[in-house]
């Protein structure tokens, strides 16, 4: 039914009448000349609009800018459109697939006679270039889908033939970009113009439709931003993060191995060794002052629990199985049933709530080996777990309590800042309304007593309860998921866990299921790149290094480096026959956080030149001066040397 008249409401809540057909452009002139002149694209009833596309009905309009953090899809989309644009009018006989965003660009898989070179890449930006400078415009065309299928077999573009052929209803939007034609939902950019600045990347091998048995693609990956500022600090980042790269570093800094024979599994090397080890000691100490009690649970139970947890049901593809005893068993790959297990192997009463039971517990998941990517990315791993069995009326201070805990970790680790999210109750759930709604008002209460700040992600909580995520800042601006804070009204039904209340009857706990390094892998991976493999001091694998100028000064490095054992820090001797200076670089590219150089002079006077590997040359001191000054640095768990 087509009306004559639309009413356009703003996200002021005025409202206009306008004839059917009016276009978000003209709403956006009617506001004011700045806001069309800023103007991307539009939000119309919800849904993502061009600017140019007609409104033909009352609808809710808001104008989208730069500024409004949904916009950057919709323009790195359109980059993507670009990108095909240049690569099909540099190499005509180019087959195009599809072309997404992703964090940080986008990308776009063509089939192509030869994979792209370097110099294809530079040609292919500069192309993009001239077609952003000519300003083209995205124009939208609704297409019978028969007229859509026979025009891009006439193009002899057989991937978007045979997308629009698998794509339901009788019309499909198309849009074109020049020369370039494409079969897509929108929206897009006004025009090209908008995009100002661009960048190639790389390009790598991809397969139709991401299947290894599909026609090989080249897929090509690029960045665009608003301005040339945001493209070079996004370059600066770029290469800051290679060079941080946790697979480079931990190979740099002999952390772990990761082989052909175990994949997805970590081999830890002494170094990396001591710093997992010293992660865990650091949550250990948290945990006790907590009130935090430690189990370990077996990795391989029975099937018949995995069938009562609903793993069976849900997350079998994921799981390894062994067969032993003619009997079934599955590896773990979450620690729930097993904390279940010992909860419910004694009656507990109601004065033991909450009851807070921690595991750094080992999980194995299959993941596919093509997602499979350093620490980050695993099959086997360990997660600073905790299962925590309280009442309904201690689930606020419970949740506080670990807000705080999160804060304060992150703090010891200096990252910048981080992100917390609330994911509230899916379509589909168990529970009653009532749980939800006092366990969602008791994060919220929560999030609210902790002055946290925190964005609700509306219907994404698990099927089992509402959840709490926090995602973490890195030093380079990155952020990265970590703690998660997980509400589960179902476990204690499907285990059957109860509690004798204060009046004798029996109660359901509460289950919080949370952790807050996450898995140490993922962990370590983070702080790697947050630190560029110059861990703080309590964590170095090697804090200190003594550096002998000559072979004479070797009985007093010895006696230095044993004063220092002795009082529990981790040095060692360079007593290679190099020049010092060289010593000093090696110590400095290991990240050693100080170097000790002994002479003459330092063996005189009984002291020791000091370097740190931030702050340079810091002058002579006594041995006993800097073991006091290490041991408080260690004791603050302190970021400055
Ligand atoms: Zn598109
Ligand atoms: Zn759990």
């Amino acid at each position: 039914m087509s009306q004559d008249n639309v009413k356009i409401t703003l996200p002021d809540g005025s409202s206009r009448e306008y004839p059917a057909g009016v276009t978000p452009r003209k709403v956006a002139e009617d506001v004011s000349a700045g806001l069309a002149r800023q103007a991307i694209a539009a939000v119309v009833n919800g849904e993502p609009y061009d600017l140019s596309r007609g409104i033909a009905t009352d609808a809710s309009v808001r104008i989208l800018t730069s500024r409004d953090e949904e916009t950057l899809e919709i323009f790195r989309h359109s980059s993507a459109h670009l990108l095909a644009a240049a690569v099909t009018e540099v190499f005509p006989e180019a087959k195009y697939g599809v072309g997404p965003p992703i964090e940080g660009g986008f990308f776009y898989d063509f089939a192509v006679p030869r994979p792209f070179t370097p110099e294809d890449l530079e040609k292919i930006e500069e192309k993009m270039k001239e077609l952003a400078s000519k300003n083209i415009p995205f124009e939208r065309e609704e297409v019978e889908k028969r007229e859509a299928v026979s025009r891009f077999r006439e193009l002899d573009q057989p991937f978007k033939q045979e997308l629009v052929d698998e794509k339901g209803g009788d019309v499909v939007s198309c849009y074109r970009l020049g020369k370039f034609y494409d079969f897509c939902e929108g929206p897009h950019v006004p025009a090209s113009g908008v995009i100002k600045a661009i960048k190639v990347l790389a390009s790598s091998a991809a397969h139709w439709k991401g299947d290894e048995a599909n026609a090989p693609m080249q897929r090509i990956y690029a960045t665009t931003f608003y301005d040339q500022k945001s493209l070079a600090e996004h370059l600066t980042r770029l290469e800051e993060a290679k060079k941080r790269d946790h697979r480079k570093l931990g190979r740099e800094l002999d952390l772990f191995l990761i082989r052909p024979e175990a994949p997805g599994q970590v081999f830890w090397l002494p170094n990396g060794m001591r710093v997992v080890n010293g992660l865990v000691e650091y949550m250990r100490e948290k945990l006790d002052r907590r009130g935090y009690q430690e189990i370990k649970t077996p990795l391989i139970l029975n099937t018949d629990v995995w069938r009562r947890s609903g793993h069976l049901d849900h997350y079998r593809e994921n799981m390894y199985f062994i067969e032993s005893d003619e009997a079934e068993f599955g590896m773990k790959p979450m620690n729930c049933p097993g904390a279940a297990m010992v909860y419910e192997s004694a009656l507990r009463s109601y004065r033991e709530l909450p009851l807070r039971l921690s595991e750094f517990g080992h999980c194995h998941r299959y993941e596919r080996s093509g997602v499979l990517s350093g620490l980050t990315r695993v099959r086997s791993f360990v997660q600073d777990d905790a299962h925590i069995y309280c009442t309904e009326a201690q689930i606020e201070a419970e949740v506080s309590d670990l807000i705080h805990l999160a804060q304060e970790v992150y703090a010891d680790f200096g990252f910048l800042g981080f992100r917390i999210e609330l994911s509230t109750r899916p379509k589909s759930s168990i529970g009653t309304d009532e749980q939800w709604t006092h366990a969602e008002a008791a994060l919220e209460a929560a999030l609210k007593a902790t002055s946290s700040r925190y964005k609700v992600k509306g219907g994404e909580g698990a099927f089992y309860g509402p959840k709490i995520d926090f995602q973490v800042e890195d030093a380079i601006g990155r952020t990265h998921q970590c703690a998660t804070i997980q509400l589960d009204f179902f476990q204690a039904e499907r285990f059957d866990l109860y509690y004798a209340a204060e009046d004798g009857s029996r109660k359901r706990p509460v289950v919080l299921h949370r952790a807050i390094l996450g898995s140490l892998e993922r962990f370590m991976a983070v702080l790697i790149e947050h630190t560029g493999g110059a861990f703080p001091l309590w964590l170095a694998p090697l804090q200190a290094i003594v550096l002998p100028i000559t072979e004479k000064h070797h009985e007093y490095a010895e006696g230095v480096a044993a004063a220092l054992r002795g009082r529990g820090f981790r040095v060692t001797i360079d007593t290679r026959s190099e020049k010092v200076g060289f010593k000093i670089r090696e110590a400095q590219l290991g990240k050693v956080p100080f170097m000790l150089v002994v002479g003459d002079k330092e063996e005189e006077s009984k002291t020791v030149a000091v370097r740190n590997r931030k702050k340079g040359d810091l002058g002579p001191s006594s041995v006993e001066d800097l073991a006091s000054a290490l041991e408080r640095a260690i004791r603050e768990r302190s970021l400055v040397e």
